[in-house]
């Protein structure tokens, strides 16, 4: 089994998928912007408030993202599973986990499309509220509309979604392989780029381990966990959060059940 230090929730790959996303994102948040400033210039004020033209742009951010972003979910799928399968070993029904990921990936796949237009929308509404009190004039809209637009918001989205997409998968995979359901799950934050994993005690007895990647460990903003609040991925690091021995460090049980 790995180390548990040297565990970095395959960061290595996770970062090429999450290159080729942020690409995409970026395109397409360009264009996004384009249309919203030519929809303003033409006299639609309140885009924010603008149903049809919001549709539009989930229509079009499905049409040229879907299969990209599928992709991307199934590469990161094939990762967990050949890592659950190097830690669990034959038995399982490997054939049956792809299908059910690949289902799995193609929901995934249109909440996050939603999800991702309805964040924009929303952030859209209040900027243009604001701008319209302030005078309305379209190139303050456009440069109050930057932080929703650019570069790091595509690059939080391409890490928070790579990491929601491969902590899903790696929960799904476990529950399937009997193994416990994690109860917290990563991201924990915006921007996350940490892992859950199973760990096999000294007992016998499957755990599921927070592991906070490298550049994680200085995070401390509050989060809630089911045992409570925590400071950030700094504290989650190595705690089991799976429901036998939550909450509790995996170093300090693996001595209690180690005998
Ligand atoms: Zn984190």
């Amino acid at each position: 089994m790995a180390e548990f230090a040297a565990y970095e929730g395959r960061g290595p790959e996770r970062a090429g998928v999450e290159e080729g996303l942020l690409n995409g994102v970026q395109k397409f948040l360009d264009g996004q912007l384009r249309r919203i400033r030519a929809a303003v210039a033409s006299g639609r004020t309140r885009i924010g408030e603008d149903d049809a033209f919001w549709a539009e742009e989930e229509t079009l951010f499905r049409a040229s993202f879907l299969d990209r972003l599928l992709k991307a979910v199934m590469e990161l799928i094939e990762l967990v599973i050949s890592d659950a399968q190097e830690q669990v070993g034959g038995g399982a029904d490997w054939a049956g986990t792809n299908a059910e990921a690949a289902a799995w990936a193609r929901g995934y796949v249109g909440e996050l499309i939603t999800r991702v237009t309805e964040t924009t929308r929303a952030a859209v509404r209040e900027t243009t509220a604001a701008w319209i009190e302030t005078g309305a004039k379209l190139p303050d809209l456009v440069k109050v509309l930057k932080p929703t637009f650019g570069e790091r918001r595509a690059q939080l989205i391409a890490a928070t979604e790579v990491t929601r997409a491969f902590d899903e998968a790696n929960d799904l995979t476990r529950q399937r392989l009997g193994l416990p359901r994690a109860l917290k799950k990563a991201p924990a934050h915006p921007g996350c780029r940490c892992a859950t994993r199973a760990v096999l005690l000294p007992n016998g007895e499957w755990v599921v381990v927070w592991y906070t990647v490298r550049g994680d460990r200085v995070c401390k903003q509050p989060l809630s966990t089911p045992w409570g609040r925590v400071n950030g991925c700094r504290d989650l690091h190595g705690m089991i959060v799976s429901e036998k021995y939550g909450g509790r460090r995996l170093s300090e049980v693996r001595a209690e059940v180690g005998r």
